[in-house]
């Protein structure tokens, strides 16, 4: 079986967080959902996602009381969190609280995590299509700098694994809600660079280039690594970023 293999952002190594994204290895779900799904909305076996959860939290050395879970629905909202538990109907959570465990499951979505150094804040953000158009990332900036005081110039950002412009065609419904840059035409196609969206709505808010980092590895490309919705439909399990102060 595969190793507990999960991708951390260069960009965080120096500040001792617990912080990265998990790929699909490392876990006991059997095919499809192969190995470490954790998306208790897939039809994987409820315990089996949940033995999944204590490997992950046990090799992390987290407090599984004090993971912190959205309710994702593809919305705008962003909210503040003090502990563990569920955040109902949002899709992005900031904190500024040590040893609480942001989390964000996707499957193809882009999965963000925000640290602000000097404020001591974390977030973590969904950022799919819809949440990216509705301003999510730029909220959560907000939500940072309103209630703790962040300066946007410090914020830190790491993108993880997710559908890329190679893989991700879309309508024109959806590519007009897009910017110009992050469309591309081939092949009588049309094809959505989210990660291009999300990088210039993060320079909009004031993140300078060098704190961002966007991991180019695309969920849909990679079967061994990755699960895909859009590969996969229905049979995809969940990945999750996660971000963690210590004490
Ligand atoms: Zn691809």
């Amino acid at each position: 079986m595969a190793e507990f293999n999960p991708i951390v952002p260069s960009i965080f190594q120096q500040y001792g967080l617990v912080c990265g994204f998990t790929t699909r290895t490392g876990g006991v779900s059997l095919p499809p959902f192969d190995s470490l799904n954790l998306g208790y909305k897939t039809p994987d076996d409820r315990q089996t996602v949940d033995k999944n959860h204590n490997i992950l939290f046990s090799l992390l050395g987290v407090d599984a009381a004090k993971a912190a879970v959205m309710e994702q629905v593809h919305g705008d909202r962003v909210s503040i969190v003090d502990s563990g538990g569920i955040s109902l109907e949002t899709d992005g959570i900031i904190t500024s609280e040590s040893e609480v465990f942001l989390t964000v499951k996707v499957a193809d979505c882009i999965p963000l995590l925000l640290f602000d150094p000097v404020r001591k804040v974390i977030g973590a953000v969904h950022c799919g299509w819809r949440p990216l158009v509705y301003g999510i990332a730029e909220k959560a900036v907000d939500v940072m700098t309103v209630c703790s005081g962040t300066d946007p110039g410090n914020v830190v950002a790491a993108a993880g694994p997710s559908a890329g412009p190679c893989c991700y065609d879309v309508g024109s419904d959806v590519a007009g809600r897009l910017a110009h840059d992050s469309i591309i035409y081939r092949n009588g196609r049309i094809y959505a660079d989210l990660r291009t969206e999300l990088l210039n709505r993060l320079l909009n808010s004031g993140l300078k280039p060098a704190n961002i980092e966007i991991i180019p590895e695309c969920t849909v490309c990679n079967e061994s690594l990755y699960f895909s919705h859009r590969r996969d439909g229905a049979q995809s399990g969940r990945m999750m970023g996660y971000i963690m102060m210590k004490v």
